[in-house]
């Protein structure tokens, strides 16, 4: 960290698996609760815990190593089981939420995905389905590869899968809840805990326009503001900010957001007010300590090969 010259890194996570997983357990490997207590307690070995007024306030964090931990997607999943566990180890964490999805009004594809694969891993296609979704869609290779390759833009054609599987998106949303509620959210910011945007539907940024990415941007973060009282704003890119040029960001700044990435440790040039975090969760349970190591090695590979710094038109 001291060679780094960094006095912050910047976790996160989506998912706190506690019995059976049926969004995520597809798409990537969520880390079970005893997995997510032994990273917080390799964080807090080596850094402190800081709020989002710490991180704003930057005098008070300049005396020690920090990790300012976050939670992407809003899932109820936080509210259940990660929330009594970080309230226990004492460790602030924000939220990012599609707006779109409170209240469980509408399922992200990547869900809508991991629900078709888990259908297909239980059961064989029935004549009749292969027939309906020949129907359909026309002949596809229907396997999991072929529906991990789909995306946002295939929004429609998920869903005529999910119906040909007699997926029921609205019964699964209503009975099984994935998304955390206004209530809770409120609930959450009473203990302590915070939220920022990150957009409403979760898009992949690259495949929108200037135009379309703010309007998801400041209509999600402007939302969170109006409805819970809140007055710092922060943002998360869904996905990654891959290909988010520098006006987004001149942008973004007026309106006093701070954002944050994905793409592990990596810097910005100065004008450029967003955060690079480090994902926590991959195909494979990696502990915290291999991650956070992995990424400053890597870090210091950048730097040698002066890669370091993310560059935007
Ligand atoms: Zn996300």
């Amino acid at each position: 960290m001291k060679l780094s010259r960094k006095r912050i890194i910047y976790p996160f996570y989506h998912f706190v698996k506690e019995n059976d997983d049926v969004i995520t357990k597809h798409l990537y490997k969520a880390k079970n609760k005893e997995e997510f207590i032994r990273d917080l307690h390799f964080f807090k070995k080596h850094f402190k815990s800081i709020s989002q007024k710490d991180l704003l306030s930057k005098e008070n964090y300049k005396k020690q190593f920090n990790f300012f931990l976050s939670f992407d997607d809003g899932l109820s999943n936080f509210y259940d089981v990660v929330m009594p566990i970080l309230i226990k180890e004492k460790v602030f964490a924000i939220n990012f939420i599609n707006t779109n999805f409170i209240d469980n009004k509408a399922l992200f594809f990547r869900y809508k995905i991991n629900l078709l694969i888990e259908r297909l891993s239980k059961k064989q296609l029935t004549k009749e389905e292969k027939n309906l979704v020949k129907k359909e869609i026309g002949s596809i290779v229907f396997n999991y590869g072929y529906l991990k390759e789909l995306k946002y833009v295939d929004t429609i054609l998920i869903d005529k899968l999910c119906r040909c599987l007699s997926i029921n998106i609205s019964n699964f949303l209503e009975i099984d809840t994935p998304y955390l509620t206004k209530q809770q959210i409120k609930i959450l910011i009473e203990k302590g805990f915070y939220v920022g945007g990150h957009s409403k539907s979760h898009p992949y940024y690259l495949e929108l326009s200037l135009k379309d990415q703010l309007e998801e941007t400041l209509e999600s973060v402007n939302f969170l503001k109006k409805t819970f009282n809140i007055d710092k704003l922060f943002f998360s890119f869904p996905f990654s900010d891959n290909g988010v040029s520098s006006d987004f960001f001149k942008e973004t700044k007026k309106k006093n957001i701070l954002t944050f990435g994905t793409a592990g440790i990596k810097d910005e040039v100065t004008e450029i007010n967003n955060i690079q975090r480090i994902p926590m969760e991959y195909n494979t349970v990696y502990t915290a300590e291999t991650i956070v190591k992995g990424e400053l090695i890597l870090y210091f590979i950048k730097r040698l090969l002066d890669k370091h710094i993310i560059k935007r038109k």
